[in-house]
């Protein structure tokens, strides 16, 4: 064995995986079962006790779905992580475990609408209240912080623009205030942005999008970067105190820098419920073995497209961070140098009307909610994924009315340009 540490693209193809030990299976089975023999009953006892590891029962986890963590972790460069079903439930079980009834977290303005949403509404009605601040602005951040803050949530590449957040110096602004740095990396995946390199300690997917690449199945993810001391000030029991559930141990304590990942399995996915099937994380495992193909194809492409946008006579402008005059350029050659991504918006001289009509004449795109697919998609974020926000709010998350939004996929992109082309023509 040669003593090189493995490249990303090696990774994504073998890490957490090996040869089936019973049937010598190269592909990761199914383990479509939900629950898994004892050897006896100390070995039962020690397993509910967290004192030896092993499996019981698929809503705390499964060996197909434990490869796919086990993957994620070694692309992400965390300690461990938690497959749950999908983004928006790694969102829940992230917070529960450092947020009680009263207490504040601080989100960034530009996020997934549905994120949006379920911060606003869901999240207050367990007393969770979201402070926002603007990623733009990294003072707003600052001052946003209270002695009740507990976390500090940003997305990477943020919906639905397009444009790269200053992840280093957020996570400035969250270490002096104590508290985790979480970063949703749905949009770049770690083939682009390893959010862990700049100081974030906790990183989420959703995995339905480009690390399950295909279109085809939800899942979420829990990255823990073992960076976080949970024992600062009593401010994170779940972590730091002993837990009724499990003989009073500590889970910090007990287990070191993958204590948080531990918390969100035994004390998250356990109680709460949402756990990913198998069947999924079989896809998106398979998904994720050409992620550094995909995601080169997907960038490549969305560059062309914007280039060819910003040169049209329809367009008014073109949010692509990749193109050199845009905002986000600087920012997007420190964070992500092979590319900015794929999901885009740019907005129409012709308004809302215009953006209607150009979803309902592209042919070769699709117009649906999702992003992150081999296909090409679209949007108009103002009268769907953002229609909750009034038009101030619609404005500052980047979703104005003469927005569309595009996730380029991995076609041709003299195709895709050509579908464009004949949409926009009058
Ligand atoms: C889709 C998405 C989510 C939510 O993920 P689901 O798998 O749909 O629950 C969260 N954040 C971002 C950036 C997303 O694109």
């Amino acid at each position: 064995m040669s003593d090189r540490l493995p490249g990303f693209s090696t990774l994504a193809v073998h890490a957490g995986a090996q040869p089936d030990p019973t049937t010598g299976a190269r592909a990761t089975p199914i383990y479509q079962t939900t629950s898994f023999v004892f050897n006896d009953a100390d070995h039962a006892a020690s397993l509910f006790g967290l004192q030896s590891f092993g499996n019981i029962y698929t809503r705390i986890g499964n060996p197909t779905n434990a490869v796919l963590e086990e993957r994620v972790a070694a692309l992400e460069g965390g300690t461990a992580a938690l497959a749950v079903a999908s983004g928006h439930a790694a969102q829940v079980v992230v917070l529960q475990q450092l947020l009680q009834p009263g207490d504040e977290f601080i989100a960034a303005r530009k996020l997934y609408g549905g994120s949006i949403n379920q911060f606003t509404h869901a999240f207050k009605s367990f007393g969770w209240n979201v402070v926002w601040a603007d990623p733009d602005d990294i003072a707003t951040f600052e001052r946003a912080v209270s002695p009740r803050t507990k976390a500090i949530f940003i997305e990477s590449i943020a919906n639905p623009g397009g444009s790269i957040t200053d992840i280093e110096a957020i996570s400035t602004v969250a270490r002096k205030a104590g508290v985790p740095l979480i970063v949703d990396n749905t949009l770049a995946s770690p083939y682009l942005i390893r959010p862990i390199d700049h100081g974030a300690d906790i990183v989420v997917h959703s995995l339905t999008k480009f690390l399950g690449g295909h279109g085809n199945s939800l899942g979420g993810i829990i990255v823990d970067a073992g960076t976080f001391d949970w024992s600062t000030g009593g401010k994170y029991p779940m972590l730091s105190e002993p837990r009724p559930e499990y003989h009073g141990i500590r889970l910090q304590e007990t287990f070191g820098n993958f204590a948080f990942a531990i918390a969100c399995r035994v004390l998250g996915l356990r109680d709460l419920g949402p756990a990913l099937s198998p069947f999924n994380a079989f896809m998106i495992l398979t998904g994720i073995e050409t992620l550094p193909l995909r995601m080169q194809k997907h960038c490549d492409n969305a560059k062309a497209i914007a280039e060819f946008l910003a040169g049209h006579p329809a367009v008014a402008s073109v949010s692509y961070a990749g193109l050199p005059g845009d905002k986000y350029n600087q920012l997007a050659r420190k964070y992500a140098p092979r590319g900015a991504g794929a999901v885009f918006t740019f907005s129409l001289k012709g308004g809302y009307d215009a953006g209607v009509s150009l979803v309902s004449k592209l042919q070769l795109f699709s117009h649906l909610a999702n992003v992150g697919d081999t296909r090409s998609l679209v949007i108009h974020p103002a009268s769907t994924t953002h229609s909750q926000l009034d038009d101030a709010a619609k404005v500052k998350s980047g979703a104005g009315p003469d927005v569309v939004r595009l996730s380029i996929g991995i076609e041709d992109k003299e195709d895709l340009i050509a579908d464009l082309e004949q949409a926009l023509s009058p």
